[in-house]
C-alpha cells in the first residue's frame, strides 16, 4: 500500500510525458504504474515495416525514460475504485492518490478477425502494429516480386489511423524501384468512404493511389483470414461497401482496437462501444470523478489517437490538475489537435495536422499542408524521433 499525490497509470508516451511535466511544474510526489521493462517509439514501426528503419532504434529501457524524481511502481493496474481513490494492481498491491492520471494505451483486438492470430508473422501475413512483427512486414514486402498484396484497416477508432495506408505507399514505392510493381495487384481495404476525412488531403492521396495503381475498396473491412486458402473475406460496413473475397500473397493487417478490458469493465469507462475512459474533450477531466484525468489512446476524446495529440494534451492535463488541486476553475483546453504524418514514398511525406473540426493546423509555414513534401520525410525519419526521446519525454515540448 502506498499513497501518492499524483498517480499515473501507464508509462508509455502519455504517462512519461505527463510525469515529466508534473515534476517540472513542482509536484514532488509523482508515481507511475508501468509493467513493461521497455518503452517503444511506435511511429517508427511504419518505417521498420517499409525497410527504412531498424526496429532496435524504436525501443529503450523503461528505466531510461522514467523521469528522475518519479516513483516507478513496476506492476500493472488491474482495477480502479474512484470512490475510494484506489488502484489495485496485478501483484496484489493497492495504491491511493489525490489525483489519478490514467493512460494505459489501447488494446489490440487481433482475435476479432477470424483466423488471423494463427497466421500472424508467417506465410506473408504481418502487421506494423507489433514491435516483433514490423520487421516481418519488411521481409514479406522485400521477398514479393509478383502476385497479390492486400492491406487492411478495421472499422472503429485505432491509433494512428494513417498507418494502414502509409505501409501501402512504402511497399509500392519499393516495388516500383525494383521494377516489379506492374506484376503485383495491390489492394487497400478501408472502412471509411474516402481515403482521408479532409477533402483537400483526400484528393491528393487519391492521386498517389492512382499513380501506384492501388485498387481501393472503401466502406469495407476484412472479417477473416483463410491462411490455407490464402484469401481474406471482405464485409461491407456502409453504403458503397463490398462483400466478397480477395486472394493474397502478402497481407498487412491492422487489428480492431478498444480500451483495455479492465477499463471497459470498470467505473471509468463510457460504457459505450470501445469502452474508452469518459473524459471531457477539452479539459480531459473525467466526466464523473473530478480528481481523475485521462489522455492518450485510452481516453474517449474524439481526436485522432496519436503521439502528436498527446504532445498537446499533456500540458492541458498538467494545467488542469494544478487548477483542480488549488480549487480554481479549469482553464486548460485541448482543441483536438492531432498530426498524421503520411509517408507517400521513401522520400516524400504529407503532414496532415488538424483539430476536432478538421481545421488545418500546419506547424511548418510555407509548405502546402495538403500535399507531400520531401522535407517532411526527413522530419519523420530523423526530426520527430529525436524530438520524442530528447524533448517530449522530458516534458520540454
Ligand atoms: C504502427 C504505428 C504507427 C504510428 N504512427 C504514429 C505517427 O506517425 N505519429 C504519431 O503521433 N503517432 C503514431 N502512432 C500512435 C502513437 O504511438 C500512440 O498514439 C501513442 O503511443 C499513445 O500513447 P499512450 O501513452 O496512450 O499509449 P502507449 O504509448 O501505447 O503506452 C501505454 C503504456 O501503458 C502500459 N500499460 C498497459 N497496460 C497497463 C496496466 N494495466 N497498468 C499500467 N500500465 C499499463 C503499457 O505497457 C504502455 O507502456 C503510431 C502507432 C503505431 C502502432
Amino acid at each position: 500500500m502506498s499513497h501518492h499525490k499524483i498517480l499515473i497509470v501507464g508509462g508509455g508516451t502519455a504517462g512519461i510525458t505527463v510525469a515529466a511535466r508534473m515534476l517540472r511544474a513542482g509536484h514532488g510526489d509523482v508515481a507511475v504504474i508501468e509493467p513493461s521493462d521497455v518503452h517503444y517509439y511506435q511511429p517508427l514501426w511504419t518505417l521498420v515495416g517499409g525497410g527504412q528503419a531498424d526496429a532496435a532504434t524504436t525501443v529503450r529501457p523503461e528505466a531510461r525514460v522514467m523521469p528522475s524524481g518519479a516513483t516507478w511502481l513496476h506492476t500493472a493496474a488491474a482495477a480502479v475504485d474512484p470512490d475510494a481513490n484506489t488502484v489495485t494492481c496485478t501483484d496484489g498491491s493497492t495504491h491511493t492518490y489525490d489525483v489519478l492520471v490514467i493512460c494505459p494505451g489501447i488494446q489490440l483486438d487481433w482475435e476479432r478477425i477470424d483466423g488471423l492470430t494463427e497466421t500472424l508473422g508467417r506465410d506473408g501475413v504481418s502487421s506494423n502494429y507489433r514491435f516483433d512483427l514490423a520487421p516481418c512486414t519488411w521481409d514479406f514486402i522485400r521477398d514479393t516480386r509478383k502476385g497479390t498484396a492486400v492491406f487492411t484497416m478495421p472499422s472503429g477508432p485505432i491509433k494512428c489511423a494513417g498507418a494502414p495506408q502509409k505501409i501501402v505507399y512504402l511497399a509500392c514505392d519499393h516495388w516500383r524501384r525494383e521494377g516489379v510493381l506492374d506484376d503485383i495487384d495491390v489492394y487497400l481495404v478501408i472502412p471509411t468512404p474516402r481515403i482521408f476525412g479532409i477533402p483537400a488531403i483526400a484528393e491528393n492521396l487519391e492521386k498517389v493511389i492512382a499513380d501506384y495503381g492501388i485498387q481501393l475498396h472503401t466502406a469495407t473491412e476484412v472479417t477473416s483470414v483463410d491462411a490455407a486458402g490464402k484469401k481474406v473475406a471482405l464485409s461491407s460496413v456502409a453504403e458503397g461497401g463490398e462483400d466478397g473475397t480477395l486472394p493474397y500473397d502478402v497481407l498487412h493487417v491492422v487489428p480492431h482496437q478498444s480500451a483495455p478490458d479492465w477499463i471497459k469493465a470498470g467505473p471509468l469507462s463510457t460504457g459505450e462501444a470501445g469502452g474508452y475512459i469518459a473524459i471531457d474533450r477539452h479539459t480531459l477531466q473525467h466526466v464523473r470523478y473530478p480528481n481523475v484525468f485521462a489522455l492518450g489512446d485510452a481516453g474517449s476524446s474524439p481526436n485522432s489517437k496519436t503521439g502528436a495529440a498527446i504532445r498537446k494534451q499533456a500540458p492541458v492535463v498538467v494545467e488542469n490538475v494544478d487548477a483542480f488541486l488549488a480549487g480554481r476553475p479549469l482553464t486548460g483546453s485541448y482543441d483536438g489537435y492531432a498530426s498524421c504524418p503520411i509517408v507517400t514514398s521513401a522520400h516524400d511525406m504529407l503532414m496532415a495536422e488538424f483539430d476536432y473540426d478538421f481545421n488545418l493546423k500546419p506547424s511548418v509555414p510555407l509548405l502546402d499542408p495538403t500535399k507531400p513534401h520531401r522535407p517532411y520525410w526527413y522530419l519523420k525519419k530523423y526530426g520527430l524521433p529525436a524530438m520524442y526521446w530528447h524533448l517530449m519525454l522530458k516534458g520540454l515540448v
